[in-house]
């Protein structure tokens, strides 16, 4: 079969390596200049390995990927790392990130502690976690932990992260987030982008061919085939397949498969997303001076959630021997912040990021903005019920997306089992 694929991230990818495998004319259309999509990265003449836009990382229980990069040839390249998390709470820096480190913390009695590490230990012990979609998260964590241990230890980060929408966030992407976490993370050498680049060659050496720079513009059914337009293609600035996926948010969904029936696109629009933006500061001096690589801002009045101190994962000597961080917050989609330039974006931070590393402006030789409108699922209760199916109404159109990792949240090695996932479908369907 002539498979088209839109988006060359993660999803696409995966998706890609299955279907060439079993012998498909395969054809991705990405329209960044690289393929990775969020996971994408970039570099500097004077660094040798790639730094990803937006902060990432692996953890040991990411099965998905660490089996797809062994068929590929390419787990050798995923490295183990063991880092510092810690919360900043009441402008003090804790490490939360262990049940012995959790018994540490001044703030909570004895009976939260309790409390909290039953609860947590409940999460990572439950196998299954979808049934949990009924309960709100907010509501479970404050009856279940208490109200001080949730509004010192989650309140933030759920209305930093979720702002109007935190009360509505359904407890399985709470479970997910949990049960998922591992105090190992991993991490592909040379980055994500070296990663992506040694998938790409293993796909073209498959028979795939990736079109860089090649948007999509329409996706439509005409006989019995799928047109893909782009305004890059020669000639006829379209191509035809037997079957094609989509892989981008159900927004971008929407608009390139005009022929989709009213009812299953009010589904999609249901849907909701919510966009990051990502600063990146680099230093000529670490910005923590105790080591930390992950800090959680569990203070609703700062502009951002996280701050990430890549090189504290990573030797900075791949990075020109210069300290990189990453500042993360997610926004709603039409939020002005997703648009600001890394100086606008890094005004607004300064006087929160001096709090915890009083010199590091004078520290600064380069920063950069990253935004994506479509990163993060916002999951309510009962989500499933509104989630559509990886196959269309329409016969030969798939859609896998960030929304289909549910009720797992968005992450690399949930969008190579959707792309496994759905190849599988396209696979045991053939065409009708
Ligand atoms: C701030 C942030 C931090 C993260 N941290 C982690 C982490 O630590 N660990 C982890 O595992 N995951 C992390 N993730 C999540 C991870 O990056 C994603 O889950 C994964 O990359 C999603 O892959 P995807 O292919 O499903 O979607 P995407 O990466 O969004 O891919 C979709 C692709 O479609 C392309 N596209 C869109 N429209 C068109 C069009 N019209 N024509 C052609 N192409 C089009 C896009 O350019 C993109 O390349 C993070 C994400 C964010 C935003």
């Amino acid at each position: 079969m002539r498979i088209g694929i839109i988006g060359a991230g993660l999803t696409g990818l995966a998706a890609a390596w299955d279907l060439s495998q079993e012998g498909h004319q395969v054809t991705i259309f990405e329209e960044a200049e690289k393929a990775g999509g969020l996971a994408r990265g970039f570099t500097r003449s004077n660094w040798d390995w790639w730094l990803d836009e937006h902060y990432h990382h692996l953890f040991t229980s990411d099965r998905a990927m660490h089996n797809w990069l062994a068929e590929l040839g390419l787990d050798q390249e995923i490295v183990l790392h063991d880092a510092q998390t810690k919360s900043l709470i009441g402008g003090q820096k804790y490490q939360l990130d262990s049940p012995l480190s959790l018994l540490k913390l001044p703030m909570l009695s004895w009976l939260d502690k309790l409390r909290v590490g039953v609860v947590l230990a409940f999460f990572k012990l439950l196998p299954t976690g979808q049934w949990l979609e009924r309960f709100q998260t907010q509501q479970f964590l404050r009856l279940t932990m208490g109200s001080r241990a949730y509004r010192i230890l989650w309140r933030s980060l759920m209305e930093g992260k979720f702002g109007d929408w935190a009360s509505r966030v359904n407890l399985a992407w709470f479970w997910a987030r949990i049960k998922a976490r591992t105090k190992l993370l991993g991490y592909p050498e040379g980055g994500f982008q070296k990663l992506v680049e040694a998938v790409a060659d293993c796909l073209t050496k498959n028979g795939v061919q990736i079109c860089l720079s090649t948007p999509a513009t329409r996706v439509y059914k005409q006989g019995r085939g799928w047109q893909v337009k782009s305004r890059r293609l020669a000639v006829t600035g379209r191509a035809e397949f037997d079957q094609v996926l989509i892989t981008c948010s159900g927004q971008i969904f929407g608009e390139l498969v005009p022929q989709l029936p009213v009812a299953y696109l009010q589904k999609v629009n249901q849907l909701k997303m919510l966009g990051a933006v990502t600063l990146v500061l680099e230093l000529d001096q670490p910005f923590f001076d105790d080591g930390t690589y992950w800090l959680n801002i569990c203070d609703d009045k700062w502009p951002f959630l996280a701050v990430v101190e890549h090189t504290n994962l990573i030797d900075r000597i791949h990075y020109g021997n210069r300290s990189l961080v990453y500042v993360g917050n997610y926004l709603p989609q039409n939020d002005a912040r997703l648009s600001m330039t890394a100086p606008q974006l890094l005004k607004q931070y300064l006087p929160f990021l001096e709090k915890v590393s009083p010199s590091f402006a004078s520290h600064l030789t380069n920063h950069w903005v990253f935004a994506s409108r479509f990163a993060q699922p916002i999951v309510e209760l009962n989500h499933s019920r509104i989630l559509p199916t990886m196959t269309t109404p329409l016969s030969g159109l798939y859609w896998s997306s960030l929304q289909h990792v549910y009720p797992w949240d968005r992450g690399a090695n949930y969008a190579v089992k959707a792309g496994r996932q759905v190849a599988q479908l396209i696979i045991n369907k053939g065409i009708e």
